[in-house]
């Protein structure tokens, strides 16, 4: 599907996201952590003696299948769900996983944290959002630039990063498997989505991208080490964000260039300031196009 505009992609964001959810692919990532692809945004499954943590929960019609998926990896109480950030194929399955999760040993609640701006943007939905149902939302937020806990033997670091892909953004760390859950922040071969109306911003989303290279390390050669699950797509590990975030960067350099030339949107978008990229980044069907992409770039940008 293509996308006229940011502001368009983002309104249609939920119900292009509906589409009917394909089987789930499981795949060890690393250590205690799996990843499940195919349920909307991907899960990152940590499991252990302690029970399951959760880093997002893909849509609400894809719970069932996710919650199998989780079933055949550990048959322990979901104890805790990490959000990303607030959009729909990320915090959907929230409820879902949570109830299906609890054990008679276990009935919960689980606990459902992320950064406080989710809960803000849940509870108030802007004017045109579908408001979403009180049972998603989190239950356990916080506001300081990071937040630690400990299970399963691990420590799991969840780090804000502001105004990125939207104003909630959490990436969470698994310090003794060394895998990253990201987020939307990164998705490998798409052009990210710069969520302007929840309060994204390229500069952010450059800083966020640092901020996953400062936190892996890569092994010999600089591949495998740290891991990395994105948002969407496939498993990656600290190369495929560096040439992510050199892409990020040199786009956004080049609309700053053309803004300081005092260039009008159209003028820039004709520039095709990502040409040499769109093979790549902006295949046919591309959740974000070219156009689209610019356009965040240049009204991230534009005083
Ligand atoms: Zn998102």
């Amino acid at each position: 599907m293509k996308w006229p505009t940011i502001a368009v992609a983002a309104a249609l964001l939920v119900p292009a996201i509906r589409a009917q959810p394909a089987d789930i692919e499981t795949l060890h990532v690393q250590g205690n952590v799996f990843a499940l692809f195919g349920g909307g945004g991907n899960v990152t499954v940590q499991t252990g003696p302690e029970g399951v943590l959760l880093v997002d929960t893909g849509l609400a019609d894809a719970a069932p299948k996710l919650m199998a998926a989780i079933r055949k990896l550990s048959p322990g109480a979901v104890r805790y769900v990490i959000n990303t950030h607030v959009h729909a194929d990320h915090t959907g399955g929230n409820a879902a996983l949570v109830k299906m999760g609890a054990t008679p040993e276990m009935p919960g609640p689980a606990r459902v944290i992320a950064y406080l701006n989710v809960m803000d943007r849940m509870s108030t939905p802007a004017p045109g959002e579908p408001a979403v149902p009180a049972a998603n939302w989190p239950n356990d937020t916080y506001s300081t630039p990071y937040k630690d806990l400990f299970f399963n033997g691990e420590a799991v670091f969840v780090t804000h990063i502001p105004n990125a892909h939207t104003d909630g953004d959490s990436i969470v760390f698994f310090r003794k498997s060394d895998v990253l859950a990201v987020g939307d922040l990164f998705m490998p071969d798409l052009y990210p989505f710069i969520d302007l109306a929840h309060g994204g911003s390229v500069n952010g989303l450059i800083a966020g991208l640092n901020k996953i290279l400062e936190i892996a390390v890569p092994a010999k050669y600089q591949e495998g080490g740290t891991m990395i699950v994105p948002g969407h797509g496939r498993l990656c590990d600290e190369a495929d964000v560096v040439e992510y975030r050199d892409m990020v960067t040199i786009v956004r350099d080049r609309v700053q260039d053309l803004i300081k030339q005092g260039k009008t949107l159209d003028q820039v978008k004709a520039a095709k300031p990502s040409r040499d990229y769109d093979t790549q980044y902006a295949a046919q069907g591309a959740f974000i196009s070219a156009d689209a992409f610019v356009e965040s770039i240049y009204k991230s940008l534009k005083p």
